[in-house]
């Protein structure tokens, strides 16, 4: 499908479903807690699904785990007091017999399991024959492949109702996330699996109240089909995820400010705006491909000089004036410092990769 036919052709996506939301505590820590979350939660968001940690995965021992299966009765409670739907992480066959047990409406499994591909079939295995949706977070690690892996295998096990996770990625230097939230891995996800709904888990990436809103919106502009938003009413004083946590309140609104965005639309004068814009789009596009073909070749030639005098590929002086001299020109053209130094990245690497190349050629 080109850019432009997905937009002319008006489809039931000009009109939007209600986004599946996900709000709660990180983690169930006393019955109080839980029941008045959920309470106000209910008042503003009736279709929200209630979302409560059981059994905590902690980095380090000795930080809280948990209340462990005594919480299930306070989720049960808020489904008959609200009538919300309940949701809680699985990490083991075990959690999900006790869930199953419990009424649980729904279960997330959490990223801390989606690195495993053993811990995912064992809980795959648990849930043949069961019907329940089932949420998959992305791994920790940006690795696609793992994150299509374990949603593939819910899905050999005959589940029918799955759902991705995204909750962003560990990076040693994720500044200013929690966890990087690398989109274009989501872009991927959403072409290869189209079938797949994506919520956004905001508070995880965010990793701070201040984020919540500039990560959700954004969400919504890729068209992510809902949010997850760790939610307290009493963030200062909760055992786990202290920092990330917003009150009702305040998930109120935020969620009020937020612009939800169509797919498609029928006015003709936007559609021939769209079309004219994606078009000089996509011509500024080929002039780009056409440089970086220039730059190649140059590149290549360098690479012939450095043979024939035995010279290193990677010259530390060298790369530091390119860059410096590209974040220059980018300030005077309106580029952030972060675009231009991740795109000398990929260029540079570029480079170095067709350099060895030459080098090493007979
Ligand atoms: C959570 O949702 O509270 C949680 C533990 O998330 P994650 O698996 O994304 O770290
Ligand atoms: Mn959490």
């Amino acid at each position: 499908m080109d850019n432009n036919s997905e937009i002319l052709i008006p489809s039931k996506n000009s009109v939007k479903a209600e986004p599946i939301n996900i709000f709660g505590p990180c983690s169930a820590e006393s019955k109080e807690q839980v029941m008045d979350t959920a309470r106000q939660i209910a008042a503003s968001f009736p279709y929200a699904i209630f979302r409560s940690g059981i059994w905590k995965p902690r980095t380090r021992p000795g930080m809280f785990e948990g209340v462990g299966e005594e919480g299930l009765k306070w989720l049960q409670e808020v489904k008959a007091e609200t009538g919300l739907k309940v949701i809680t992480e699985v990490a083991s066959p075990i959690h999900l017999h006790q869930v199953l047990k419990a009424g649980i409406d729904m279960v997330w499994i959490g990223a801390r399991t989606t690195v495993s591909p053993f811990s995912v079939q064992e809980l795959a295995e648990a849930i043949k024959g069961v019907n329940i949706p089932v949420f998959v977070k992305n791994p920790v690690n940006p690795d696609l492949g793992l994150w299509m892996g374990a949603i593939e295998r819910f899905k050999n096990a005959g589940v029918l109702e799955l759902y991705a996770i995204h909750r962003g990625f560990h990076a040693y230097d994720s500044s200013p996330y929690r966890n990087s939230p690398r989109w274009e891995i989501v872009i991927d996800l959403k072409t290869q699996m189209p079938e797949i709904p994506v919520i956004c888990d905001v508070s995880h990436i965010s990793g701070t109240p201040e984020l919540i809103s500039s990560v959700a919106q954004k969400a919504f502009d890729l068209d992510y089909q809902g949010l997850m938003v760790e939610t307290h009413i009493n963030p200062e004083v909760a055992l786990s995820d202290a920092k990330q946590q917003i009150t009702p309140a305040n998930l109120v609104y935020i969620y009020n400010t937020l612009q939800r965005r169509n797919v498609s639309t029928t006015n003709n004068e936007m559609l021939e705006k769209l079309i004219e814009l994606r078009s000089r789009v996509d011509s500024v596009d080929d002039s780009l491909i056409q440089l970086l073909s220039s730059r190649k070749r140059l590149v290549e030639e360098i690479g012939k000089h450095k043979k024939e005098y035995a010279m290193t590929i990677f010259q530390l002086k060298r790369w530091e004036e390119i860059l410096e001299r590209q974040l220059r020109n980018g300030q005077a053209s309106g580029l952030s410092s972060e675009f231009i130094k991740q795109l000398y990245e990929v260029i540079h690497t570029e480079s170095i990769r067709l350099q060895h190349t030459i080098l090493n050629s007979e």
